[in-house]
């Protein structure tokens, strides 16, 4: 049994869908199949723009339904034959109706909530698989849409739901562990216990998919995509980036959570507590081998193993001989953030407490700049902190490495390295499991700072 997930670019249009039946039906002549889709690619943005659009009170959410309605359409004109069109179209068009009205009705109340954004959201991945459920079936094969709606339970956090797996493994193992079809189900959406419709976050599809693996007791998940394996850097960053044949699962979720696109962060959680290996491959080559995601058995011999970064990163220095020596200083800048829901990427603090350093995305700076002036407000009155700063337009750079634990010398010789390329790093952060290293540069020196450290360590010259 397997899962076969199938993200945007995969089904970007009708030659592509095409191609991933092609995949589809010849996994499963082997064995069982559940297939996992994405909305087509650029659509889910589309949605969001659409409901951005409304809730501004634009009439430009009309000619956004115009385009989803069309790029639906011109998939299904080229994957069925006329008489078979109307039969799909009819379904398609009900969707994108009904999208309006909730779109309607954000234009008239002025506001898209996170739960209606949500629910507009959600039409991309249902469109998506009522177009390919109904190819299988034109295909001969049996077919099923099974909507993960009714198989993934999340909490009421909109826009990231968190997954009650303890509710949602056995109504996926009930659902879909005696059917006897082939499995559609939509990626990136679940619901709450009530029904009411919920997301996985921004590229949650692939999560979806190490979901429904785990409550099937699956024996593979494939993470189909446009790129042959996870990279030892971002290709569009370092061209020279090679496919890592085998990573293990904390490797992935450390690269992943430092910007690698190509597979969510939290797919790796219900794979590696049900011990189901994850491979990544490519739906236009899909001859390449990939990478196997998995613990145990033959890894790189190179000292580090890829290399993941962030753009747009914000770092927020809080200094002052205020906080030396003052216990839970510390507990009161990381409870404020958390009470305004942002989230750290990273955090350094020199022992002596003169300074904290904490590092955000750009979206969420001001939120944490504004929260942080409201807790330390009495400190900064006095003088005991240094007024808050932000810099903005930076990155955040991550080497990581299974081989990296236990050998010295790997972050001297980064350091060095990035400054022989006269790169200025601003803050550094190791975490205790030493397979991680990171370190915040300046936007304009990204390119450089990464393509040092791929060279010194994974280059042609790269030493092992
Ligand atoms: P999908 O639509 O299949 O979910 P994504 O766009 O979410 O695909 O992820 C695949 C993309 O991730 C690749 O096209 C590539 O540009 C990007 N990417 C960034 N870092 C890496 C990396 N280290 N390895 C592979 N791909 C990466
Ligand atoms: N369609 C969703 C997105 O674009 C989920 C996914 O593709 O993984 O974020
Ligand atoms: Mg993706």
């Amino acid at each position: 049994m397997k899962v076969m997930k199938f993200g945007g670019s995969s089904v970007a249009d009708a030659d592509r869908i095409r191609a991933v039946a092609g995949l589809v039906r010849e996994s499963a002549r082997d064995g069982r199949v559940v297939v996992v889709l994405s909305a087509l690619q650029g659509i889910t943005d589309l949605l969001v723009a659409a409901a951005r659009a409304a809730e501004s009170g634009s009439d430009d959410f009309r000619s956004a339904l115009d385009t989803l309605r069309a790029r639906h359409l011109e998939a299904v004109r080229g994957l069925f034959a006329p008489a078979d069109q109307a039969s799909v179209i009819t379904p398609l068009t009900l969707m994108a109706n009904e999208l309006e009205e909730v779109l309607h009705g954000v234009e008239l109340l002025r506001e898209c909530t996170h739960r209606t954004m949500d629910l507009a959201m959600s039409f991309g991945e249902r469109m998506s698989c009522a177009i390919f459920t109904a190819l299988l079936a034109t295909l001969g094969e049996r077919a099923v849409y099974v909507d993960a709606r009714e198989l993934i339970v999340t909490d009421e956090r909109f826009g990231s739901g968190v997954v009650d797996f303890a509710a949602s493994y056995p109504r996926i193992a009930s659902r879909l562990g005696a059917e006897p079809g082939i499995p559609v189900v939509p990626g990136f959406i679940a619901a709450t216990p009530k029904g009411v419709t919920t997301t996985l976050g921004r590229n949650g599809s692939d999560y979806t998919a190490s979901i429904v693996g785990a409550g099937l007791g699956a024996d593979t998940i494939e993470i189909w995509t446009d790129v042959d394996g996870v990279l030892s850097a971002g290709p569009r960053v370092v061209p020279g980036a090679f496919v890592i044949p085998r990573v293990t699962f904390e490797e992935a979720m450390e690269l992943s959570y430092y910007g690698a696109k190509v597979i969510h962060p939290s797919t790796m959680i219900p794979a590696v507590e049900k011990r189901i290996p994850i491979v990544i491959r490519n739906t236009l080559n899909p001859s390449a081998p990939g990478t196997l995601i998995g613990n145990g058995g033959q890894r790189t011999e190179h000292p580090i193993t890829g290399i993941a970064s962030i753009e747009g990163i914000s770092l927020l220095n809080i200094e002052g001989g205020g906080m030396i020596g003052i216990p839970g200083i510390a507990a009161r800048i990381f409870s404020a953030l958390a009470r305004e829901g942002v989230n750290i990427i990273m955090i350094s603090q020199a022992s002596s407490e003169h300074t904290i350093s904490l590092v955000f995305k750009a979206g969420e700076a001001d939120r944490a700049l504004g929260a942080l002036r409201r807790e330390l407000a009495l400190e900064l009155e006095t003088g005991r902190l240094e007024e808050l700063e932000l810099v903005r337009d930076l990155v955040v750079i991550s080497v990581i490495g299974e081989n990296m634990r236990g050998t010295p010398g790997i972050a001297g010789r980064i350091f060095s390295a990035l400054g022989a390329a006269r790169v200025n790093v601003l803050v550094i952060a190791q975490g205790s499991s030493e397979r991680n290293i990171s370190f915040v540069v300046a936007g304009g020196q990204h390119v450089a700072a990464v393509r040092t450290i791929h060279d010194a360590f994974l280059g042609p010259g790269g030493s092992r």
